[in-house]
């Protein structure tokens, strides 16, 4: 089995070395470019970029997050865990949970493009009012006008989607949270005004005049000339593995980052 340590290299080389030091050990061998299961360390920027890097050969790679002392929500470790995760993943006693990725087709004018995102698409425009029409499994639900609109997983739904008013999913159930952000709602305009949760068989379409929306999805964003024309988001094939410790509860994560 080969390991890959993902972090930045000015901090966080102490907890490294101790992952480099405990996978020798146990027989690993490191391997960043074609890892078995990868190490992240830092924050959940971090562990969105180790996912990333290696979008294309999710099936056959677990990730693991080990807080670096800040606060993480896909961190389970610490660097006082690592010795004994090393020999748990030795021995295959370890807990993984497949959690699914949202998948959008995105058309410009000119081209088509496909992204898949951990956390959540969105689609924004902080200077002019994006209007689009909201459409689910082509069945037409409003007209929004405001800065945009968010698709989350329930992985994200606790990260920009609950900054904006929406719920959290549980990590067991198979859905997709549509949120709106700053909708114009007077007399004359009406959205929905809430979140909106919705099947993973379904599909969520933007469809309208965007003016120069940006489309962005986890820590990236997409910078196109063409002008967009539509958006379809739905819950794609692709899963990440994450190995959580075998107590692993979301309610305690949640209760730990936003309760306590
Ligand atoms: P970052 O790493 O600084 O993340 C921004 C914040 O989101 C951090 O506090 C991080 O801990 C938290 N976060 C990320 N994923 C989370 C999750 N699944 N559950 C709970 N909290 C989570 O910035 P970045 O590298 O640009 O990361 C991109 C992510 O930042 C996006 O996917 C988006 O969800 C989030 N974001 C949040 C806001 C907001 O809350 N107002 C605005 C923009 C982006």
């Amino acid at each position: 089995m080969k390991i890959g340590i993902y972090y930045y290299k000015d901090k966080n080389e102490e907890i490294a070395s101790i992952i480099r030091k405990e996978a020798l050990n146990n027989g690993f061998e490191i391997d960043n470019d074609n890892p078995d299961i990868v190490f992240s360390i830092g924050g959940d920027g971090t562990f969105l970029r180790a996912v990333h890097s290696l979008m294309d050969k999710l099936d056959n790679v677990l990730f693991i997050g080990v807080n670096n002392g800040t606060l993480g929500f896909y961190y389970d470790y610490n660097k006082e865990d690592i010795s004994l995760l090393m020999k748990n993943l030795k021995n295959k006693k370890y807990n993984i949970k497949e959690h699914t990725l949202l998948k959008a087709d995105i058309k410009y004018q000119k081209e088509n493009e496909t992204i898949y995102a951990l956390n959540e698409v969105r689609i924004e425009n902080p200077f002019h009012t994006l209007i689009a029409d909201v459409l689910i499994n082509e069945e037409q639900l409003e007209t929004f006008r405001g800065n945009g609109l968010v698709v989350s997983s329930p992985l994200g739904s606790s990260a920009y989607n609950k900054s904006l008013g929406g719920a959290l999913i549980d990590h067991d159930i198979s859905a997709m949270e549509l949120t709106e952000i700053a909708a114009i709602e007077n007399n004359v305009y009406r959205s929905l005004g809430s979140s909106f949760v919705i099947s993973k068989e379904k599909t969520i379409s933007f469809k309208g005049s965007f003016n120069g929306a940006v489309v962005g999805y986890d820590h990236l964003n997409i910078k196109h000339d063409d002008e967009l024309v539509e958006i379809s988001i739905s819950c794609s094939d692709k899963k990440v593995k994450i190995v959580h410790g075998n107590d692993y509860s979301y309610v305690h994560k949640i209760r730990k980052s936003f309760v306590l």
